[in-house]
Protein backbone atom coordinates (compact mmCIF):
# COMPACT_ATOMS: atom_id res chain seq x y z
CA UNK A 1 0.00 0.00 0.00
CA UNK A 2 1.49 3.25 -0.30
CA UNK A 3 2.12 5.67 2.28
CA UNK A 4 -0.37 8.21 3.01
CA UNK A 5 1.79 11.02 2.71
CA UNK A 6 2.48 9.56 -1.37
CA UNK A 7 -1.31 9.45 -1.51
CA UNK A 8 -1.34 13.10 -0.42
CA UNK A 9 1.05 14.31 -2.72
CA UNK A 10 -0.27 11.90 -5.61
CA UNK A 11 -3.68 13.59 -4.98
CA UNK A 12 -2.30 17.12 -5.15
CA UNK A 13 -0.22 16.75 -8.19
CA UNK A 14 -3.73 15.57 -9.74
CA UNK A 15 -6.00 18.48 -8.91
CA UNK A 16 -2.88 21.08 -10.01
CA UNK A 17 -2.57 18.78 -13.35
CA UNK A 18 -3.76 20.88 -16.79
CA UNK A 19 -4.68 19.56 -19.88
CA UNK A 20 -2.85 22.42 -22.60
CA UNK A 21 -4.64 21.13 -25.89
CA UNK A 22 -3.53 23.51 -28.59
CA UNK A 23 -4.84 23.41 -32.10
CA UNK A 24 -2.14 23.40 -34.98
CA UNK A 25 -2.77 25.10 -38.54
CA UNK A 26 -2.65 29.15 -37.62
CA UNK A 27 -2.14 28.30 -33.98
CA UNK A 28 1.44 26.80 -33.96
CA UNK A 29 1.97 27.94 -38.15
CA UNK A 30 1.58 30.62 -40.05
CA UNK A 31 0.21 28.68 -42.96
CA UNK A 32 -2.46 26.16 -43.49
CA UNK A 33 -1.16 22.64 -44.45
CA UNK A 34 -4.02 21.78 -46.58
CA UNK A 35 -3.17 24.99 -48.92
CA UNK A 36 0.00 23.37 -49.00
CA UNK A 37 -1.00 20.34 -50.12
CA UNK A 38 -3.19 21.44 -52.66
CA UNK A 39 -0.13 23.47 -53.96
CA UNK A 40 1.24 20.08 -54.16
CA UNK A 41 -1.30 18.73 -56.03
CA UNK A 42 -1.90 21.51 -58.35
CA UNK A 43 -5.37 22.69 -57.07
CA UNK A 44 -5.44 26.26 -57.54
CA UNK A 45 -9.44 26.53 -56.35
CA UNK A 46 -8.65 25.53 -53.09
CA UNK A 47 -9.64 28.42 -50.85
CA UNK A 48 -12.85 29.18 -53.06
CA UNK A 49 -13.68 25.33 -52.47
CA UNK A 50 -13.18 25.64 -48.66
CA UNK A 51 -15.07 28.87 -48.70
CA UNK A 52 -18.18 26.98 -50.88
CA UNK A 53 -18.16 24.46 -48.23
CA UNK A 54 -18.27 26.62 -45.41
CA UNK A 55 -21.15 28.94 -46.98
CA UNK A 56 -22.90 25.44 -47.46
CA UNK A 57 -22.57 24.80 -43.27
CA UNK A 58 -23.01 21.14 -44.93
CA UNK A 59 -19.53 19.91 -43.27
CA UNK A 60 -18.11 20.51 -39.86
CA UNK A 61 -16.24 23.65 -39.52
CA UNK A 62 -12.35 22.89 -40.26
CA UNK A 63 -13.25 19.30 -42.16
CA UNK A 64 -13.29 20.89 -45.40
CA UNK A 65 -10.27 19.89 -46.56
CA UNK A 66 -11.54 16.22 -45.12
CA UNK A 67 -14.46 16.32 -47.66
CA UNK A 68 -12.52 17.21 -50.33
CA UNK A 69 -9.47 14.78 -49.79
CA UNK A 70 -12.55 12.09 -50.34
CA UNK A 71 -15.19 13.52 -52.56
CA UNK A 72 -13.65 16.15 -54.80
CA UNK A 73 -11.96 14.92 -58.14
CA UNK A 74 -9.05 17.63 -58.10
CA UNK A 75 -7.88 15.80 -54.77
CA UNK A 76 -8.12 11.92 -56.21
CA UNK A 77 -5.39 9.77 -55.47
CA UNK A 78 -3.61 11.38 -52.45
CA UNK A 79 -1.64 8.78 -50.31
CA UNK A 80 -0.16 9.08 -46.54
CA UNK A 81 2.95 10.16 -48.41
CA UNK A 82 1.27 13.53 -49.79
CA UNK A 83 0.06 14.06 -46.18
CA UNK A 84 3.49 13.76 -44.98
CA UNK A 85 5.01 15.90 -47.47
CA UNK A 86 2.78 18.80 -47.05
CA UNK A 87 3.12 18.92 -43.26
CA UNK A 88 6.70 18.93 -44.37
CA UNK A 89 5.78 22.52 -45.88
CA UNK A 90 4.34 24.09 -42.64
CA UNK A 91 5.63 27.05 -41.49
CA UNK A 92 6.36 26.83 -38.04
CA UNK A 93 6.07 29.73 -35.05
CA UNK A 94 8.89 29.97 -32.94
CA UNK A 95 9.83 27.91 -29.76
CA UNK A 96 6.80 25.70 -30.25
CA UNK A 97 8.82 23.17 -28.26
CA UNK A 98 10.18 25.58 -25.45
CA UNK A 99 6.36 26.42 -25.46
CA UNK A 100 5.46 23.07 -24.10
CA UNK A 101 8.17 22.73 -21.64
CA UNK A 102 8.65 25.78 -19.56
CA UNK A 103 5.02 25.44 -18.14
CA UNK A 104 6.57 22.90 -16.64
CA UNK A 105 9.29 23.60 -15.22
CA UNK A 106 7.57 27.04 -13.17
CA UNK A 107 7.22 24.67 -10.08
CA UNK A 108 6.57 20.95 -8.96
CA UNK A 109 3.46 21.23 -7.99
CA UNK A 110 1.45 22.34 -11.29
CA UNK A 111 1.82 19.98 -14.21
CA UNK A 112 0.65 20.25 -17.78
CA UNK A 113 -0.19 17.62 -20.21
CA UNK A 114 0.23 19.17 -23.91
CA UNK A 115 -1.73 17.57 -26.40
CA UNK A 116 -2.06 19.05 -30.16
CA UNK A 117 -5.79 18.60 -31.42
CA UNK A 118 -5.78 19.41 -35.29
CA UNK A 119 -8.54 18.73 -37.50
CA UNK A 120 -6.06 18.52 -40.02
CA UNK A 121 -4.52 14.92 -41.65
CA UNK A 122 -3.02 12.67 -38.27
CA UNK A 123 -0.25 12.32 -40.44
CA UNK A 124 0.53 15.88 -41.59
CA UNK A 125 0.47 17.09 -38.13
CA UNK A 126 2.62 14.05 -37.06
CA UNK A 127 5.03 15.31 -40.06
CA UNK A 128 4.77 19.00 -39.33
CA UNK A 129 5.64 18.29 -35.64
CA UNK A 130 8.40 15.52 -36.30
CA UNK A 131 11.17 15.99 -33.40
CA UNK A 132 8.95 18.76 -31.95
CA UNK A 133 5.73 16.96 -30.60
CA UNK A 134 5.57 12.89 -30.03
CA UNK A 135 2.86 11.43 -32.30
CA UNK A 136 1.45 10.01 -29.03
CA UNK A 137 0.68 13.86 -28.00
CA UNK A 138 -1.14 14.50 -31.69
CA UNK A 139 -4.80 13.94 -32.13
CA UNK A 140 -5.95 14.61 -35.99
CA UNK A 141 -8.41 13.28 -38.76
CA UNK A 142 -7.73 9.84 -39.77
CA UNK A 143 -8.49 8.33 -42.79
CA UNK A 144 -9.06 4.82 -44.63
CA UNK A 145 -6.31 3.61 -47.45
CA UNK A 146 -7.01 1.23 -50.20
CA UNK A 147 -4.41 -1.64 -51.22
CA UNK A 148 -2.59 1.39 -53.04
CA UNK A 149 -2.40 3.69 -50.31
CA UNK A 150 -4.85 6.46 -51.96
CA UNK A 151 -7.65 7.83 -49.29
CA UNK A 152 -10.74 6.58 -49.54
CA UNK A 153 -13.30 7.15 -46.55
CA UNK A 154 -12.74 9.12 -43.28
CA UNK A 155 -12.39 7.17 -40.58
CA UNK A 156 -12.32 9.72 -38.02
CA UNK A 157 -12.93 13.69 -37.51
CA UNK A 158 -11.52 15.88 -35.24
CA UNK A 159 -13.00 19.30 -36.72
CA UNK A 160 -15.46 21.20 -34.79
CA UNK A 161 -17.09 18.60 -31.90
CA UNK A 162 -15.14 16.05 -33.32
CA UNK A 163 -12.55 17.93 -30.80
CA UNK A 164 -14.80 18.16 -27.55
CA UNK A 165 -14.55 14.22 -27.85
CA UNK A 166 -10.92 14.42 -27.78
CA UNK A 167 -10.92 16.84 -25.18
CA UNK A 168 -13.29 15.11 -23.32
CA UNK A 169 -11.39 11.47 -23.55
CA UNK A 170 -8.19 13.42 -22.25
CA UNK A 171 -9.73 14.55 -19.52
CA UNK A 172 -11.14 11.13 -18.54
CA UNK A 173 -8.05 9.44 -18.96
CA UNK A 174 -5.42 11.69 -17.52
CA UNK A 175 -7.66 12.21 -14.58
CA UNK A 176 -7.94 15.96 -15.07
CA UNK A 177 -10.31 18.12 -13.02
CA UNK A 178 -12.96 20.35 -15.38
CA UNK A 179 -11.55 23.83 -14.84
CA UNK A 180 -7.61 22.64 -15.63
CA UNK A 181 -8.22 22.55 -19.48
CA UNK A 182 -6.32 25.08 -21.09
CA UNK A 183 -7.65 25.49 -25.28
CA UNK A 184 -6.05 27.50 -27.86
CA UNK A 185 -6.88 27.65 -31.37
CA UNK A 186 -7.12 30.73 -34.14
CA UNK A 187 -9.99 29.51 -36.02
CA UNK A 188 -13.81 28.01 -36.51
CA UNK A 189 -12.94 24.65 -35.90
CA UNK A 190 -12.34 25.38 -32.28
CA UNK A 191 -15.33 27.34 -31.94
CA UNK A 192 -17.33 24.24 -30.10
CA UNK A 193 -14.12 22.77 -28.12
CA UNK A 194 -13.79 26.52 -26.69
CA UNK A 195 -17.57 26.59 -26.15
CA UNK A 196 -17.19 23.58 -23.97
CA UNK A 197 -13.76 24.69 -22.09
CA UNK A 198 -15.87 28.02 -21.07
CA UNK A 199 -18.51 26.18 -19.96
CA UNK A 200 -16.34 23.42 -17.49
CA UNK A 201 -14.76 27.03 -16.38
CA UNK A 202 -11.68 26.08 -18.48
CA UNK A 203 -9.08 29.41 -19.73
CA UNK A 204 -10.05 29.46 -23.71
CA UNK A 205 -6.94 31.79 -25.55
CA UNK A 206 -7.32 32.86 -29.16
CA UNK A 207 -4.24 33.66 -30.85
CA UNK A 208 -5.89 35.48 -34.14
CA UNK A 209 -8.46 37.88 -33.90
CA UNK A 210 -10.69 36.05 -36.13
CA UNK A 211 -13.92 37.60 -35.27
CA UNK A 212 -16.01 34.45 -33.98
CA UNK A 213 -12.89 32.63 -32.07
CA UNK A 214 -12.24 36.65 -30.58
CA UNK A 215 -15.92 36.80 -29.03
CA UNK A 216 -15.82 33.45 -27.40
CA UNK A 217 -12.13 32.68 -26.05
CA UNK A 218 -11.44 34.31 -22.89
CA UNK A 219 -7.86 35.92 -23.52
CA UNK A 220 -6.38 37.04 -26.59
CA UNK A 221 -2.70 36.60 -27.33
CA UNK A 222 -1.20 38.35 -31.15
CA UNK A 223 2.52 36.77 -31.62
CA UNK A 224 4.75 35.02 -33.88
CA UNK A 225 6.49 33.46 -31.16
CA UNK A 226 4.45 29.95 -29.94
CA UNK A 227 6.27 31.13 -26.46
CA UNK A 228 3.47 34.33 -26.26
CA UNK A 229 0.56 32.09 -25.14
CA UNK A 230 2.67 31.14 -21.81
CA UNK A 231 1.80 34.65 -20.80
CA UNK A 232 -2.12 34.30 -20.29
CA UNK A 233 -1.33 30.96 -18.45
CA UNK A 234 1.68 32.52 -16.26
CA UNK A 235 -1.40 35.16 -15.41
CA UNK A 236 -4.49 33.25 -14.98
CA UNK A 237 -3.28 30.18 -13.32
CA UNK A 238 -0.32 31.36 -11.78
CA UNK A 239 -1.25 34.71 -11.06
CA UNK A 240 1.69 36.30 -11.89
CA UNK A 241 2.08 39.97 -12.77
CA UNK A 242 3.82 41.44 -15.76
CA UNK A 243 7.04 41.86 -14.41
CA UNK A 244 7.22 38.76 -12.82
CA UNK A 245 6.57 37.34 -16.62
CA UNK A 246 8.55 39.55 -18.50
CA UNK A 247 11.95 38.53 -16.14
CA UNK A 248 10.99 34.77 -16.19
CA UNK A 249 11.09 35.18 -19.95
CA UNK A 250 14.28 37.09 -19.69
CA UNK A 251 15.84 34.70 -17.93
CA UNK A 252 15.34 32.48 -20.84
CA UNK A 253 17.00 34.37 -23.26
CA UNK A 254 13.90 36.54 -24.44
CA UNK A 255 13.35 40.05 -24.57
CA UNK A 256 10.37 41.51 -24.35
CA UNK A 257 10.43 44.04 -27.51
CA UNK A 258 6.49 45.36 -27.27
CA UNK A 259 3.97 44.35 -24.94
CA UNK A 260 0.56 46.15 -25.75
CA UNK A 261 -2.60 45.28 -23.58
CA UNK A 262 -5.94 46.70 -24.83
CA UNK A 263 -9.35 45.38 -24.82
CA UNK A 264 -11.06 46.27 -27.98
CA UNK A 265 -14.53 47.49 -28.48
CA UNK A 266 -15.94 47.21 -32.06
CA UNK A 267 -19.29 48.91 -32.30
CA UNK A 268 -21.36 49.36 -35.78
CA UNK A 269 -24.04 51.73 -35.13
CA UNK A 270 -27.12 52.15 -38.06
CA UNK A 271 -29.77 54.60 -37.51
CA UNK A 272 -32.74 53.52 -35.07
CA UNK A 273 -36.34 53.31 -36.55
CA UNK A 274 -37.22 56.14 -34.54
CA UNK A 275 -40.90 56.11 -35.59
CA UNK A 276 -41.30 52.97 -33.69
CA UNK A 277 -39.95 54.41 -30.55
CA UNK A 278 -42.79 57.54 -30.53
CA UNK A 279 -45.16 56.05 -27.91
CA UNK A 280 -48.11 58.09 -28.48
CA UNK A 281 -48.44 60.99 -31.38
CA UNK A 282 -48.93 64.02 -29.08
CA UNK A 283 -52.39 65.19 -29.28
CA UNK A 284 -52.69 68.21 -31.21
CA UNK A 285 -53.22 71.44 -29.04
CA UNK A 286 -56.92 72.96 -28.39
CA UNK A 287 -57.97 75.63 -29.40
MG1 LIG B 1 -6.31 26.39 -36.84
Amino acid sequence: MPRRNEVERKTRRSANRYLLASDFDRTLSFNDCGQVLAGLRGVSTFDEKVAELAEENFVQQGAELTYLLVHDPEFNGVRREHLVEAGKGAHLKSNVELFASLLNEIDAEHEFVFYVISAAPREMVESALEGIVSPDRIFGTEFEYDAEGRIVDVRHSTAGYGKVAVVDRLRRERNIARDRIIYVGDGSSDIHVMLHVNRLDGLTIAVSENEYISQVARRIVLSDDALAVVVPILEEVFGWDRGRIQARLESEGFLVREWDKFQTDTLVLSAADLEKRVPEARQPPLG
